[in-house]
């Protein structure tokens, strides 16, 4: 899985062949489409999207070309989750939360607490980001909460990540989902 910001250039990078496999970085080459979904945005915005799949043309892997503004396998997008985590990390409860966003309560406390458990693993990404990008960006304010602390320094990373990239059009919460590769809710990887 793959996430981008523009889809439209990652699909014109693919038919070139100029975007790399992020298992062995070989050229990846245009795979047909991954099925059909539907997407709960904000304010009840429902996207349709038909993510481009594509197959590395050396490990022969595929991966899923998905909008840095969607994460995999969930039916709300980054902007709506993204906001869930930030009012959890300034101390809201999810139902509350789950009211706010019209979303069932069971779901915002699933994305909380899978926010939660891989939280130092977030922080580390935000911060090794946020280093390599600019020093100055650190967050340096002292923060009970793990999770305030991830959301603090991945949003430090994306904040620099897109004055780099001059890439103002795109949410900071796709930035985020392009330097967690998409798996802010996914389990932190062992070790
Ligand atoms: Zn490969």
């Amino acid at each position: 899985m793959i996430e981008v910001i523009d889809v439209a250039a990652a699909r014109l990078a693919l038919s070139r062949r100029a975007l790399p496999c992020p298992g062995c970085g070989s050229p990846l080459r245009l795979w047909g489409r991954a099925r059909l979904r539907t997407v709960r945005d904000a304010d009840g915005v429902e996207l349709v999207v038909r993510p481009d799949r594509a197959r590395c043309t050396a490990c022969q892997a595929t991966h899923v070309v998905l909008d840095a503004a969607l994460l995999p396998r969930r039916a709300y997008s980054v902007r709506v989750i993204g906001h869930a985590l930030l009012g959890a990390a300034r101390g809201q409860g999810h139902r509350p939360l789950a009211a706010e966003l019209a979303v069932p309560e069971d779901t915002v406390r699933s994305w909380l607490r899978r926010a939660r458990r891989s939280a130092h693993h977030l922080w580390s990404i935000g911060v090794q980001a946020g280093v390599a990008l600019d020093a100055d960006a650190l967050p340096t304010l002292e923060r009970q909460d793990t999770l305030a602390y991830a959301i603090e320094a991945l949003a430090a990373a994306a904040l620099a990540t897109r004055t780099r990239l001059g890439s103002q059009s795109a949410s900071l919460w796709s930035q985020i989902a392009v330097l967690t590769r998409g798996r802010l809710l996914a389990p932190a990887p062992a070790g």
